[in-house]
């Protein structure tokens, strides 16, 4: 989509550092992290919302966790922990209207609330 920041970075119109990439999904740096460890789990097709994914979707879902489990072993982050954010709205604080997991990890977490 012209305007959406990850597919300009998927595209490499905008230029990233791609941690991962399959045929479904990307991961970047957050430019702005919320800990040591704050990546994205980007799906390379535009979808915005959970509610949009169709069934068609489902290798890409498959693959957005396959990506969590290569990044939390990259990071070396699997016996400390990790916490898996899809923010989705306003309410969440959703800025990005393409749909992505967050990755935090790295240091004792605030207590959701
Ligand atoms: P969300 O609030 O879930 O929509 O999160 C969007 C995230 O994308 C925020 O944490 C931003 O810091 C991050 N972000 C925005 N632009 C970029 C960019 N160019 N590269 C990496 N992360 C970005």
């Amino acid at each position: 989509m012209e305007d959406c920041i990850f597919c300009k970075i998927s595209s490499g119109q905008i230029s990233s550092e791609i941690l991962y990439r399959d045929d479904h999904v990307f991961v970047i740096r957050d430019i702005a992290p919320k800990a040591p460890t704050h990546l994205l789990v980007i799906p390379l097709s535009h979808v915005t919302r959970v509610a949009d994914l169709e069934t068609d979707d489902s290798p890409m879902i498959a693959a957005m966790f396959e990506a969590v489990t290569a990044m939390v072993l990259r990071e070396d982050v699997g016996n400390t922990g990790y916490r898996l954010i899809i923010n989705q709205g306003v309410d969440a604080g959703q800025v990005v209207d393409h749909l992505h997991m967050h990755i935090l990890a790295g240091k004792k977490l605030p207590e959701m609330g």
